[in-house]
């Protein structure tokens, strides 16, 4: 059976900084991937030494998602709304913006996608969205219902071929205990782990999904460098840096930091529930 997979994530980098070791693996495990990015990553901030690409950044972030998804081993799909900052930039109200999109519009689109690919596997952001981005969690908001529009004969008929339901519909998941492990990083290091971020408005200690609302880990020890090479090329928003990371032995990065978490949505799972594997029984 062709196995195929497609994650609809807000931002360019998020599907390497994010969950590019997972995308990485069964890409190279033969899954065909799709990844489709929802803005244009022109809210994003711009990393030390990269201040002359801020007068074409749409166009210089195309570029390193270009290459990073071609570093990830997958197809790439835009959705090209704009991006947005967190919740009162006054970018946010832009009548293009992704978080102001119509949602039947929106949903529509997705539903087209899920038709023309049918993937057996649905990746997005968690309502949370990792760190409550009005961005990400637009992606929750629409992904959702489209997933299961997708397979209705009623719902947008004239969208697309013929309707298809995917299996599985996942959303990426920042656990709790990695979140530990970054504030004590943090404290250790001196800063302050309350006001993380370009506008320092990240609460770190508030982030984090409990273990036990987390039911698949992927190992991408292997695809550690491929993760590595897709998020270096986003380097106007400080892929390839190394952050405090430099201070801790691959090894031991690799041993500590080398999973990727998920919950799953559908078909919903239990309390405890723990696969390591999203296409395992599918
Ligand atoms: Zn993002």
């Amino acid at each position: 059976m062709s196995r195929t997979l497609l994650t609809i994530l807000a931002h360019p980098d998020d599907e390497s900084f994010g969950i590019g070791g997972t995308l990485a693996k069964y890409a190279a495990e033969g899954v065909d991937v799709h990844i489709c990015i929802a803005t244009d990553g022109v809210a994003g901030s711009v990393a030390k030494g990269h201040e002359q690409s801020k007068s074409e950044l749409v166009a210089v972030r195309r570029r390193e998602l270009d290459e990073a998804v071609a570093v990830l081993g997958a197809t790439l799909h835009r959705l090209d709304y704009r991006d947005s900052g967190m919740t009162g930039d006054p970018g946010n109200d832009h009548p293009e913006a992704w978080i102001n999109s119509d949602d039947d519009e929106a949903i529509g689109r997705i539903v087209q996608l899920i038709r023309e690919i049918r993937p057996n596997i649905v990746i997005t952001h968690d309502e949370t969205g990792g760190y409550f981005h009005p961005d990400h969690i637009r992606c929750w908001e629409i992904v959702t219902p489209a997933f299961f529009a997708a397979g209705n004969p009623e719902q947008y008929p004239e969208i697309g071929p013929a309707p298809f339901q995917p299996a599985r519909l996942y959303y990426t998941a920042f656990p709790n205990t990695l979140v530990k492990f970054f504030v004590l990083m943090m404290r250790l290091r001196g800063k302050d782990p309350t006001k993380v971020g370009r506008n320092e408005d990240i609460d770190l200690t508030r982030l984090g999904i409990p273990p036990k609302k987390i039911h698949a880990r992927i190992d991408y020890r292997h695809y550690w460098d491929v993760k590595r090479a897709a998020s270096a090329a986003h380097a106007s928003q400080g892929g390839g840096q190394m952050g405090f990371s430099q201070w801790i032995p691959i090894w031991i990065q690799k041993r500590l930091l080398a999973k990727e978490s998920f919950m799953r949505a559908y078909p919903p799972a239990p309390d405890g529930f723990r696969e390591n594997d999203l296409f395992e029984r599918v």
